[in-house]
């Protein structure tokens, strides 16, 4: 099966600003940031939407929780506090069919999002 847009980037055949990456996982920027500090964790597994998540995948879904907490302190957001955001579907607002965790930080969030 041909690599969604993610997959690329993870596989470094599309160019990114890489911020993490193991074997399970990377965090880039993203191309369109939202606030002064916006990161896309993802899987390398293609999952498409949170609601392809099977049991099995729970341990990697709890360590894109634990990079984004990572993140967070490396880049110095954890005092001040940070949105996660994980949208799903059409009225989600889903645009890339490759689970992502947003991390936007460096401003003061409004509620409720549009
Ligand atoms: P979604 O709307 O699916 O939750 O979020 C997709 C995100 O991917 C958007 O915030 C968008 O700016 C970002 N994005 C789309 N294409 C690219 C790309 O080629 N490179 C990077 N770094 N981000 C992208």
């Amino acid at each position: 099966m041909a690599k969604n847009l993610f997959q690329k980037i993870a596989d470094g055949e599309i160019p990114a600003d890489i911020i993490y990456s193991d074997d399970e996982i990377v965090a880039f920027k993203d191309i369109n940031p939202q606030a002064p500090f916006h990161a896309l964790i993802i899987p390398r597994k293609p999952i498409p939407t949170i609601l392809d998540v099977q049991p099995e995948d729970s341990l990697l879904i709890g360590r894109m929780f634990q990079i984004a907490n990572k993140l967070a302190r490396d880049y110095g957001y954890d005092e001040n506090g940070f949105r996660l955001v994980i949208n799903c579907k059409e009225y989600g607002g889903q645009d890339v069919y490759h689970l992502h965790l947003h991390l936007l930080a460096g401003r003061k969030m409004t509620w409720p999002p549009g």
